[in-house]
């Protein structure tokens, strides 16, 4: 029987898990779970697993007396928001090509699913139920391996219009710079991700004819800063400079209320989101900085699945 409270479901397929949960028509969660993704195995074994995961999903909407309305699936690489399915493919899941994500859930369980890139759902989930909560305009940007982004614009996620902007990281901002992975040259993430921290950490230690460790993250660069190693401060330096010239960009085009940074790198804390932050300002365009707000994402881990339960949310009633 349908009745009962509304409840939607949200699914986040990585390279790892797909993490799943299921909320209510506020984006309330209750009730998430994960399971391994099998991202390595066919197309339909992830499918089985994404079916697995809704299954488990409606239960949890009957034992909370209510009905399962609606699906949303967030996914890596670029996503045909209007037909819920991959455009291409994506290096984190194998057999996920074209993948109809929309055409298949739909026709197992003949419920409304909608499917967007997982860059654009952290900022959506960021906006509706995070650090970004009420603003309109927002750039989200998550510092890991490489920097993914989503951009927001009077409340809704701008896709372009082959569903293949907000693509902030292959934003070229060293003109022929080094060679990035995307086709491009001196792209945003090249210079200012976790990698490139690393490398001119590496450059430096190398230049000050220094002794390079094994195994250097960001973390231990970050360590190193606070025990007053030159070099390392440095190189948090250098990395902090390019964060200033690729967001102030972003500024001085969106004059967005907030950047939300989340990602690895992101954790390394508050004073070093401040100092994103003045890195900002010493190059963005003075009208363009009034009133804004740098903040760290919230919903760490969780806003795969929290974004894509208030994405269910927000489009079966526009739909109802
Ligand atoms: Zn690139």
């Amino acid at each position: 029987m349908e009745s009962g409270t509304p409840f939607f479901a949200g699914l986040d397929l990585g390279g790892t898990f797909l993490k799943y949960a299921v909320g209510d028509a506020q984006g309330r969660i209750i009730y998430k779970n994960k399971k391994p993704s099998r991202a390595n195995e066919s197309q339909q074994d992830v499918f089985n697993v994404i079916f697995d995961a809704i299954t488990d999903l409606q239960e949890q909407a009957v034992n909370n007396s209510g009905t399962l309305k609606a699906v949303s699936v967030g996914s890596p690489g670029a996503i045909d928001f209007e037909h819920g399915r991959l455009i291409g493919a994506t290096p984190n899941i194998s057999n996920w090509e074209n993948a109809d994500i929309r055409g298949k859930i739909q026709s197992r369980f003949g419920l409304p699913v909608w499917a967007d890139n997982d860059a654009n759902i952290m900022v959506f989930a960021e906006s509706r139920q995070g650090a970004a909560k009420g603003c309109q305009n927002v750039i989200g940007a998550t510092l890991g391996t490489g920097i993914g982004g989503g951009i927001l614009i009077d409340g809704e996620l701008y896709r372009g219009t082959c569903y293949a902007g907000a693509e902030i990281g292959h934003m070229m901002i060293v003109h022929n710079g080094l060679a990035c992975n995307c086709g491009g040259y001196g792209c945003f993430e090249q210079y200012a991700s976790a990698p490139a921290m690393v490398r001119h950490y590496i450059n430096l230690l190398t230049e000050a004819k220094k002794p390079i460790p094994e195994a250097v993250s960001t973390v231990m660069i970050f360590h190193r800063a606070e025990a007053g190693e030159p070099e390392a401060d440095q190189a948090i330096d250098i990395t902090l400079d390019y964060l200033g010239t690729g967001f102030a960009g972003l500024v001085n085009i969106f004059n967005p209320e907030m950047i939300v940074i989340g990602g690895g790198v992101a954790d390394a804390g508050d004073a070093f989101i401040a100092r994103i932050k003045q890195a900002i300002e010493k190059k963005a365009m003075k009208p363009a900085l009034q009133g804004l707000k740098v903040v760290r994402a919230v919903l760490g881990n969780d806003a795969g699945f929290v974004g894509c339960v208030s994405l269910a949310a927000e489009m079966y009633l526009k739909q109802n």
